[in-house]
């Protein structure tokens, strides 16, 4: 089984598919992120993440299982990879004009 590439990734949260089963997800979660609720907090969730990540697991797309409502915060926690890549390009972009010491 092939990852999905990135930009079938785009095109897949584009699809009416997904979006349909995205909404389904949040109806079902009270669109409330669950990672804040378990922790006793509200948060209205602002996104639905794949607890089985996409890219490795393509098949697990569209099941509810696989599922979850989360807030901003919380999504980024699931995503260290996307923080490191988002944290490198900062830094190449703000990258200070004083020389690096030893
Ligand atoms: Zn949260
Ligand atoms: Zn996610």
């Amino acid at each position: 089984m092939k990852a999905i590439k990135a930009g079938d990734v785009r095109k897949f949260y584009k699809s009416a598919i997904w979006q349909a089963v995205r909404k389904q997800v949040l109806i079902r979660d009270n669109h409330e992120c669950q990672k804040c609720k378990e922790e006793g907090r509200y948060s209205k969730a602002d996104c639905v993440h794949h607890i089985k990540h996409l890219r490795e697991f393509p098949l697990l797309a569209l099941v509810l299982s696989n599922l979850i409502s989360l807030c901003n915060a919380c999504h980024n926690e699931e995503h260290p990879e996307k923080y490191e890549k988002f944290k490198s390009n900062w830094v190449k972009k703000n990258k200070p004009d004083i020389p690096e010491r030893w």
